[in-house]
């Protein structure tokens, strides 16, 4: 594994078999620098299930990213169960997967990420106290995609003011790939705000949905990210910006709540030469995740939770200037951003292990 290309001296990698549930799970635990790794669970089925640790290694050094740049007191970990999971073993796998969590101690957060909801925290939550995103009673909690959208919204409005030259989105047209938790929240903060709506999904009852609640365009899910529009907005799964599929992009800027956008360095690089505005994904998606440490740490209100997503569009504002100032490609400039933090972090408790090889990269 220390071999491995997405290997970025993560602090732990957990391999998690339960023959009684038949849980197959990773749990990998990048950076603790800043506090316990806070990062989803995912649910996926990996044709390859080498895929589920490249997934867990590329998602967990993400969300130390993330949480490093939103101010967290949180550093990065991700969860991924290899699916399928039949639904009369859905029960078993999440509390043999709340015991795994437990045995880390509380170094790893969970939450939801793709394919896991609040019934499936809640039946993680009944193992282990080292879970967020369960409840809406008595203050912020449950389902983090409403404040993930609501902090791609305040990402694009930056971006409309940098490339566009108005914060407005009236008008704007915005092509949305994947409505799910975070896609079809974003629909609904965008056609709020007067955007023309594209959207597509591999799930055709969530097109029609959203083509019904928002007017929206239908768009073929293998066509959506070449559509003619201002923003593209990937919503579904990670590594869609490609050498390959760059090319083929028109719209002006790219900005989405999915993780892990670009598939290797050489894409982002790609978008910045084609003069294709990017805003770095986890930047820009960091809202779900501020939510659900406030939950877990139990020091916000839904205001204060409000207020912090908001900063987004600041921060987003900060990297854009500092891309055109420098001439580096905003996703390098974030990486930098963060990696800065993480390991200013780290200095100050000597012993941590070293966190990134994104120091290398500016
Ligand atoms: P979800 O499972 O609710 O929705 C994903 C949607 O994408 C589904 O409707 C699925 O059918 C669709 N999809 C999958 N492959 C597709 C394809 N090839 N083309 C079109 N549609 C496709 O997941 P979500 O919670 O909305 O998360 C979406 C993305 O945002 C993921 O990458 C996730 O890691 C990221 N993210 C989510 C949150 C959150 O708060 N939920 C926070 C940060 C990042």
């Amino acid at each position: 594994m220390f071999e491995h290309e997405s290997y970025d001296g993560h602090e732990q990698v957990v391999h998690v078999q339960d023959a009684a549930s038949g849980l197959k799970a990773i749990i990998a635990l990048h950076s603790t620098a800043l506090g316990p790794a806070g990062g989803g669970c995912r649910l996926w089925h990996y044709e390859d299930p080498g895929k589920a640790l490249t997934d867990a290694l590329r998602l967990s050094r993400g969300m130390s990213y993330k949480n490093a740049l939103a101010g967290l007191q949180m550093g990065g970990g991700k969860a991924v169960i290899l699916g399928p999971v039949p639904d009369d073993r859905r029960q078993a796998v999440f509390e043999a997967f709340g015991d795994a969590v437990n045995r880390l101690g509380g170094r790893y957060v969970t939450a939801e990420d793709v394919g896991v909801g609040v019934s499936d925290m809640k039946m993680v939550g009944a193992r282990t106290k080292f879970v967020s995103g369960l409840s809406e009673e008595g203050g912020v909690g449950g389902d983090p995609s409403p404040y993930t959208a609501r902090g791609v919204r305040l990402a694009m409005e930056a971006v409309a003011l940098h490339v566009l030259g108005a914060r407005s989105l009236e008008g704007v047209r915005v092509a949305v790939q994947g409505l799910g938790g975070v896609g079809a929240n974003l629909c609904r903060e965008l056609s709020e705000r007067g955007a023309k709506l594209i959207v597509a999904d591999i799930n055709q009852q969530r097109v029609e949905r959203i083509c019904d609640e928002f007017r929206a365009e239908r768009a073929e899910a293998e066509t959506i990210l070449f559509s003619e529009v201002d923003i593209l907005a990937p919503c579904a799964l990670g590594g869609v910006m490609t050498e390959a599929s760059v090319p083929k992009v028109r719209a002006r800027a790219v900005v989405g709540g999915a993780n892990n956008q670009l598939l290797n360095a050489a894409a982002g690089q790609m978008l910045f030469d084609r003069q294709i505005t990017y805003a770095p994904d986890y930047l820009v998606n960091a809202g779900g995740i501020i939510m659900v440490a406030a939950e877990y740490f139990g020091t916000h209100s839904q205001a204060g939770v409000l207020a912090d997503v908001e900063r987004i569009f600041d921060r987003t504002c900060q990297v854009l200037l500092s891309s055109r100032k420098t001439g580096a490609p905003p996703h390098l400039i974030a990486d930098h951003m963060a990696a800065k933090v993480i390991e200013t972090a780290r200095q100050a408790e000597p012993g941590r292990p070293a966190v990134s090889r994104a120091e290398n990269f500016v």
